[in-house]
């Protein structure tokens, strides 16, 4: 970890620097005193906003924001699905394509109505007693004053998103078009109203998919419950978790295998409680081997019962109402909460002997994601698009097409392994239920005829039944799920629908777009939907050119990349009720966006989730000081220079440094370096390895700029001697554009620090309005290997000077000479000595056929080298410290061996502390014997 400290600058020389400093920045890196600055400059100037481009090629890169919910506010898996998609969308846009990204809103229906109506109920009153439309008018309120609050934290945070494309789902234009996508469907015979056994939240009043029941494992109880068989005194006995639904029974089902049963096969129970007389049949679904191998069957209340029932043409007979109450079919029991009929209904059984046994058992309970009631399979009439379907005048299905579009590779998905996961989802995919029981979303256009009973969809509200032409016609109440209309985003947000046979100049641009960055978690839910929704409506939709579009032109994105999540330091996944939860908006306040992205980009390796330490991210805010030192250290010698009647222009102009044979061997290294740094960074953003890339950009600065570059360029900067201004001109004109370079390699990853540190750099004259703006650094193909080659002997032998130096204990500040026996490149040696000198504080190289013996001797396959050191001493000083030494350990020996012979104490003391102190004797013997000899030796 690096540390906050910073030796490699010369702090001295920044104070006594002449005054005034154009480029003076303060002494100490403040985060706070330069982000919003920059947040606020890059949305007021509108600097990301991208005008779409006439011209085809070449294509632009494109993405969409997974849109946040309108009730969201900013965290930490929002923070880094930011980092890596702004990194990504920054460095293309460096790269010079035209790249755009596209914010918005989720309108979010049960989560923004759900805070709506906990805030009606704190006031007194209820969404019912406003009635929809106030209610609907309440929920638009709320979102004028409280919907902004991600999109604030994501421009606090530096998102280079065109602002002036923001969009929200229930806009004008995509609620036009989110009816339009449903009245075609509609008319293709793709939507159709069913009844279904649904998810249904008996609080939130909806059905609900899936995908939105959280799963708990639950401690209940499995109850065998006697069912009589007609014309005999047997009984069947069946077992149940829920033994309140059997007042809807409709029969019993056994395995056909089952052999305990195969006699009743046909045979008729009279249904307890009730007394309706229900069969018993076979269906290979039953497992023999739970409970007693006998299930009840109750299609009405369970998904499994349903699906037995369609097999069997059962009726389905629904006990309960929307709000878990038992209705009329259950007779004596009506207007009772289902716990409460579950209590009723075992002690009436118990008291006709019906019960039977009651075992201990953990159940799977499915609770609804937004209010944690436990979810209640319900029959409903619920909308269906029919994903599995042909449309009216043939062609693939929905789901065909959404298959075909990665199983062909038109879609890429990393990692990897979630293509598979996606096809077995996809080739698994049931009937998409998409209407929902609520009062906030888009309202279905569908009117239902109260004189023929027939339903009508328009675009357009009628006056008119289409069958009949009845008056008497009321809107469908139910609105569509959220999913269809964010699943539509990739096509409504660039215009679709468009006039038919047309495309939309926004369309011809940036369809198919380029890139989703999102979570496992939303994949099915939002990703899929997309790739159902965009290859069908792309279909009929030409390219700019007429031709009709291939499936690989239909699709929503041509690659996915999906990242991992964020836990915290102990790899726990962060939740409110464990407390861990860490707030992306106070540790960006605490240690600046910068090193907040910074420490998200170095931990992100594809498929493996993040620790998440503050630790980490505290190391990374030295990073920022080391850069901010290192500016500082640049600017005051610019500042020299000038005096000096040195002129430099940092300006790359776009390109790369360059350094050729007659520069020093530091500045052709230092160019190298930056070049092939520059590809290393390239190619690891190309393949999302986030982590890689940060971790080169990383090493490059504080390593090889600050710790080495940096140091050595000292040696050439001269400032009195005018004989040496060519070389100092050329020395600082490498650092500036060096620096100047490394700043826009840094930018996507810590856009605050290198904006204000390139505007310094420049003062008034800055190149572009942001180096957000400017070009990546980009290697040349030829790269000096050989230089990279010699200065990393040039390293070694630095390195293993030092360590011999710490070996034998030379000063710190004393210059020794050294031997060197070098194999083949001993030029390189003698040719930078100054920098040996310098780096190792070395006063003299000299290089001999063989290595003394006897000596210490550090060697590489290159070199062998040995430092010559004698120590110089002030003798009677010396022998007055040896003395005093002598002397404490004469006393301390004395002491040790007292108590050593000391029976008393030996017989108290535990072992442990007898090994110590003989140890401790034996230490100081050594030491005095030592101390001794060398006070002899002085003389
Ligand atoms: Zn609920
Ligand atoms: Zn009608």
């Amino acid at each position: 970890m690096p540390q906050s400290t910073d030796p490699t600058l010369d702090q001295d020389a920044v104070r006594t620097g002449a005054q005034p400093m154009r480029r003076e920045l303060p002494k100490a890196y403040d985060p706070a005193a330069i982000e919003e600055r920059w947040a606020d400059y890059w949305v007021r100037e509108r600097l990301f906003e991208v005008k779409t481009p006439v011209a085809q090629e070449p294509r632009a890169f494109t993405i969409l924001l997974p849109p946040p919910n309108v009730t969201g506010n900013l965290h930490m898996g929002h923070m880094f699905e930011h980092t890596e998609t702004d990194i990504l969308v920054r460095w293309h846009r460096m790269r010079g394509e035209t790249t755009l990204w596209v914010p918005g809103t989720d309108h979010a229906g049960i989560a923004t109505q759900m805070l709506v109506e906990r805030q009606l109920v704190s006031e007194g009153t209820s969404r019912e007693a406003l009635g929809r439309e106030a209610f609907v008018e309440r929920v638009w309120q709320w979102r004028r004053h409280y919907g902004g609050a991600i999109l604030a934290s994501m421009k606090r945070i530096g998102d280079t998103v065109d602002w002036s494309r923001e969009y929200f789902t229930m806009d004008d234009h995509l609620s036009i078009a989110v009816r339009e996508a449903f009245v075609r469907l509609y008319e293709q015979g793709l939507i159709y109203r069913g009844a279904y056994i649904v998810n249904w939240c008996p609080r939130c009043q909806t059905a609900i998919s899936d995908l939105e029941v959280a799963h708990e494992e639950q401690q209940g109880k499995l109850w065998e419950i006697r069912y009589p068989v007609l014309g005999s005194d047997e009984f069947l006995t069946v077992a149940t978790t829920r033994p309140e639904t059997m007042l809807g029974d409709v029969a019993v089902a056994v395995n056909p295998l089952d052999e305990r049963y195969t006699h009743l096969h046909g045979k008729m129970l009279r249904l307890p409680l009730v007394g309706r007389e229900i069969p018993v049949i076979v269906d290979d679904w039953v497992k023999s081997d739970f409970g007693t191998g006998a299930v009840k069957v109750t299609p009405a209340h369970d998904p499994n019962d349903f699906a037995i029932g369609q097999r069997h043409s059962l009726p389905a007979i629904s006990v309960m109402d929307e709000t878990a109450h038992m209705n009329a079919e259950a007779g004596a029991y009506a207007g009772l909460d289902r716990y409460e009929a579950r209590t009723r209904v075992l002690a009436d059984l118990e008291a006709q002997g019906l019960l039977g046994q009651v075992r201990e058992h953990v159940n799977a309970i499915g609770k609804c994601d937004r209010c944690k009631t436990v979810v209640e399979p319900r029959l409903s009439t619920q909308w269906f698009i029919a994903v599995n379907q042909a449309p009216k005048n043939g062609g693939p299905t929905m789901a065909q097409l959404a298959i075909a579009a990665v199983r062909d590779g038109a879609i890429r998905i990393t990692p990897e392994q979630h293509e598979k996961v996606y096809l077995d989802w996809m080739n698994n995919l049931y009937d998409w239920c998409i209407s929902r029981q609520l009062w906030w979303g888009h309202r279905i256009p569908a009117w239902h005829c109260s004189a023929c009973h027939q339903i009508t969809v328009a675009r357009q509200d009628p006056a008119r039944c289409d069958h009949c032409g009845s008056a008497e016609i009321a809107q469908e109440t139910d609105v569509l799920d959220t999913w269809f209309s964010s699943g539509l985003l990739p096509i409504t947000v660039f215009g679709w629908p468009p006039p038919a046979g047309y495309s939309t100049p926004d369309l011809n641009a940036f369809y198919p777009t380029s890139l989703l960055v999102t979570g496992f978690d939303i994949l099915f839910f939002w990703m899929a939907r997309m790739i159902l929704l965009g290859c069908w409506f792309m279909q009929d939709v030409p390219l700019a050119d007429g031709s009709r579009r291939t499936l690989a032109d239909t699709v929503p994105f041509r690659e996915v990349y999906i990242h991992a999540l964020v836990r915290d330091a102990d790899r726990q996944k962060m939740s409110k009720t464990k407390g861990n939860v860490i707030d992306p908006v106070a540790i960006v306040q605490k240690y600046g966006t910068d090193a907040v992205r910074f420490t998200l980009a170095s931990m992100a390796s594809p498929g493996t989730d993040i620790a998440f330490s503050e630790a980490r991210t505290e190391g990374y805010r030295a990073f920022a000081n080391k850069i901010w030192n290192a500016a500082r250290f640049i600017f005051m010698n610019v500042q020299r220079a000038r005096e000096a009647g040195i002129d430099v222009d940092p300006s790359t102009f776009g390109y790369m440094p360059q350094a050729g044979d007659h520069d020093p061997l530091e500045a052709r290294w230092i160019v190298a370096r930056l070049h092939a740094v520059a590809a290393a960074v390239d190619a690891a953003l190309g393949d999302y390895r986030f982590d890689e890339a940060a971790n080169i950009v990383y090493q490059f600065f504080w390593g090889d700029f600050c710790d080495w570059y940096l140091e050595i360029v000292k040696l050439r900067l001269d400032f009195a001697d005018p004989a040496a201004s060519s070389s100092t001109r050329a020395a600082l004109t490498t650092l500036l554009q060096t620096f100047e370079s490394a700043l826009r390699l840094l930018s996507p990853f810590m856009p605050f620090i290198t904006e204000e540190l390139w505007h310094a750099l420049y003062e008034d004259e800055a190149p572009a309005p942001s180096i957000a703006l400017t070009r990546y650094p980009h290697a040349s193909a030829q790269i000096d290997h050989g230089a990279v080659a010699d200065f990393a002997h040039l390293q070694d032998l630095i390195v293993c000077v030092r360590a011999l130096r710490k070996d034998i204990g030379v000063e710190e500040k004393a210059s020794v000479p050294i031997r060197l026996r070098s194999q083949s490149n001993g030029r390189v040696f003698t040719a930078n000595f100054e920098i040996i000198q310098r780096l190792a504080r070395v006063s003299d190289l000299v290089e001999v056929a063989a290595i003394p013996d006897g000596a210490a001797f550090r060697s590489t396959p290159q070199f062998d080298v040995q430092v010559v050191y004698e120590k110089s001493i002030d003798t009677p000083a010396e022998r007055e410290r040896l003395s005093k030494e002598l002397a404490k350990l004469e006393k301390n020996l004395a002491s040790a061996e007292r108590q050593l012979s000391n029976p008393a104490f030996l017989a108290k003391a535990p072992p442990h502390i007898v090994d110590r102190l003989k140890k401790q004797q034996s230490d100081t013997q050594l030491l005095l014997d030592k101390t001794r000899k060398a006070l002899e030796e002085l003389g």
